[in-house]
């Protein structure tokens, strides 16, 4: 079943438990905080049922993220279906459904992993991936302890209670991006666990709804929004980060995948490419935003008239030189394809450059906000407080006389100029650069992870060429291979392996 919006915000009405401000939430489909974000999911899934989308998102009647790719051309049809998701919310909605169904994917490919000697998960993993593609759910995921660093044991979910049906689990988990606005949480954890700590090392998935787990929002920046018009991107497209806390809630085997095994609660990350799935739609959705944000600088150049000075130009183009590497690691990732080892034919995007992709997105996020607020002046703060004066009878007249700029009205320019600080200046936008940043895991992790991703041995090979190409006895300065030819190139100009022929040929007595 592929559902509608309508499907989709029904189900959200099941007397969950989410707090806010001190506040318990009825409905998030009605609340000032959480109603337009919900209304703009909801959107995703009409679009599913538009004809123009439809072939795209869908796939033997279920999304296509859920569907277990075999094929290089299988992984462009997924990449086709996050982009249509992602720009339909300018890349700012990053944990849509198709994010965690994309891992689902990624966990059903190679579900004998699962099965270990502390807990079988192998079916409850197949009959989660299944649960959620027939009935199209919206899994969220917290799989972030609370506080990194020692100390901390009380504080992490563990289960303090077994019985014959299942067991009972307590602690919390930081930060469920969309969990308030999904069907389902799946708790895990992905950071690494000692050897020996087998309490922590457990993972399920639960209906949101379920008694005693509570969410704990975060400032909702949708219910500080005056309004579309004053913040374009913040009140529609505000995806939440909620802090779960499991206070004594029940979870029946049939819902554990893992379970007193810290290999098996990794593995299901880095054994399975549930992960790899998951930085293909990050990634895809990354590109969109770039995309978004580029395309934002093209207008207000325009609109401030500084399009045409060279270095304005300049930094456009470097701005479209990111959105090219944004969109030549998702490609790369696709053409580097892996079997899925032991698995039922699957592939998955390549590891080195999924994880790398990782490195470079946190990287030039930052640097491509800096760009555009370079670009952008002091136009962005010196706004009316909303568009409340622009309609004032005395007021808005005065506005629109001092606020016009060449070619346009004074509404064009303070819309665009409010959507521009929208998206880089507000609490909103701060919140996005922190995602990219952090929300595949902290630098230092992520960075160690890269050497063991396959890159380094033909960097070390083509480096250690040169290096063994020459020696001291070789003449002449040592920095080039000199030799019969007289080319003095350079030792490791070739490929590996070229530069120490070179060399060898060069070689004086
Ligand atoms: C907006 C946002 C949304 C997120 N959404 C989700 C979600 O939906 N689900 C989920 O499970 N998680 C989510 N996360 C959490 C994310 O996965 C974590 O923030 C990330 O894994 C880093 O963990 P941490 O925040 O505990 O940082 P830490 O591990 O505490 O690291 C923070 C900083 O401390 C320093 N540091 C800490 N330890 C070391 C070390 N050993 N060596 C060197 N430096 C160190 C580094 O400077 C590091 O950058 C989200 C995060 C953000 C910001």
């Amino acid at each position: 079943m592929i559902r509608s919006g309508r499907h989709y915000l029904d189900a959200l009405d099941d007397g969950r438990e989410i707090w806010l401000d001190g506040e318990r939430v009825k409905d998030v489909t009605t609340h000032p905080a959480f109603r337009a974000t919900a209304a703009s999911l909801a959107g995703l899934y009409d679009l599913a049922h538009d004809p123009a989308h439809r072939p795209v998102l869908g796939a033997d009647g279920v999304h296509r993220a859920f569907v277990v790719p075999r094929t290089h051309a299988d992984l462009v049809a997924r990449r086709q279906a996050y982009k249509v998701w992602a720009e339909a919310s300018y890349g700012f909605l990053g944990r849509t459904p198709d994010y965690m169904a994309s891992g689902a994917a990624g966990f059903a490919a190679l579900p004998r992993l699962f099965t270990t000697d502390t807990f079988d998960g192998a079916d409850n993993v197949l009959a989660f991936h299944r649960r959620l593609a027939e009935n199209d759910l919206y899994c969220a995921f917290t799989i972030t302890n609370p506080r990194s660093g020692t100390g901390a044991d009380d504080l992490l979910v563990k289960a303090v209670e077994e019985r014959d049906g299942g067991i009972v689990v307590r602690g919390a988990k930081t930060i469920g991006s969309g969990a308030v606005f999904a069907d389902e949480v799946l708790v895990g954890t992905i950071e690494p666990l000692a050897p020996h700590d087998v309490d922590h090392a457990l993972c399920f998935s639960l209906p949101i709804d379920t008694p005693g787990l509570r969410l704990v929002s975060r400032t909702s920046y949708e219910g500080r929004a005056r309004g579309v018009f004053d913040n374009p991107l913040s009140s529609r497209f505000d995806e939440n980060d909620a802090m779960l806390i499991c206070d004594d809630v029940f979870v029946p085997w049939e819902r554990v995948l893992t379970y007193r095994n810290v290999e098996s609660t990794a593995a299901m990350w880095w054994g399975t490419p549930a992960y790899l799935n998951f930085v293909h739609q990050a990634a895809t959705r990354f590109w969109t935003k770039l995309e978004f944000l580029t395309g934002l600088a093209i207008l207000l150049t325009r609109s401030n008239g500084t399009y045409e000075l060279p270095a304005v130009t300049q930094s456009v183009g470097r701005l479209l030189g990111m959105v090219a590497q944004a969109k030549a690691f998702v490609l790369a990732a696709e053409a580097s394809y892996e079997q899925v080892d032991g698995g039922c034919g699957g592939v998955a995007p390549g590891t080195e450059i999924s994880w790398a992709q990782r490195i470079m997105a946190g990287e030039i996020y930052p640097r491509a906000v800096q760009e555009i607020k370079g670009l952008a002046g002091g136009a962005v703060i010196q706004l009316p407080a909303s568009g409340e004066d622009l309609l004032h009878p005395e007021l808005g007249p005065l506005v629109a006389r001092y606020l016009k700029a060449p070619g346009s009205t004074a509404k064009d320019r303070v819309k665009l100029l409010k959507l521009a600080w929208d998206a880089l200046g507000s609490e909103f936008a701060s919140r996005h650069e922190q995602y990219e940043r952090f929300y595949h895991g902290a630098p230092h992790v992520y960075l160690s992870m890269q050497t063991t991703a396959g890159g380094a041995d033909a960097c070390e090979r083509l480096a250690r060429a040169c290096f063994d190409g020459y020696d001291l006895t070789d003449g002449g300065t040592g920095t080039t291979g000199g030799g019969a030819d007289g080319g003095g190139k350079a030792a490791g100009a070739g490929p590996a392996g070229a530069g120490h022929a070179f060399a060898a040929d060069g070689a004086r007595p």
